[in-house]
């Protein structure tokens, strides 16, 4: 198996300027690391570094230096909900299965 290799300094230049984080609506979906089914329902983990209270992160300046993926990172490695703004024009986008059933615990 090959594997990709790139300067991450440019990877975090270049997906800024494609994808201005601004676009982000702050749901905090993306940074759910682990999700799992319970008899009590779906149990959420989240980054260690997500502040649950704000819905924000609390190394956000930073957050690259903990291995934190880019947008275009996120992107490629479909980590995004489908609804999300920076996903959600992208037809063949394939989200991860869990929102699925997030989506039905909030309904
Ligand atoms: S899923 Fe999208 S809108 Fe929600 S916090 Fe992540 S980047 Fe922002
Ligand atoms: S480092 Fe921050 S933005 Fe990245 S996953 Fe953790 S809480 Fe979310």
């Amino acid at each position: 198996m090959k594997t990709l290799r790139y300067n991450r300094d440019k990877v975090i230049k270049t997906s800024k300027e494609m994808f201005p984080p601004e676009k982000c609506e702050r749901c905090g979906r993306c940074c759910i690391i682990h999700a799992y089914k319970t008899e009590d329902g779906l149990k959420l983990i989240y980054c260690e570094h997500f502040d649950p209270e704000t819905k924000l992160c609390k190394v956000y300046e930073d957050r690259y230096k903990y291995n934190c993926l880019t947008i275009l990172e996120a992107i490629l490695a479909h980590v995004f909900p489908k609804d999300c703004p920076f996903v959600r024009n992208i037809e063949n986008y394939e989200e991860p299965n869990f929102y699925k059933y997030l989506r039905e615990k909030e309904e």
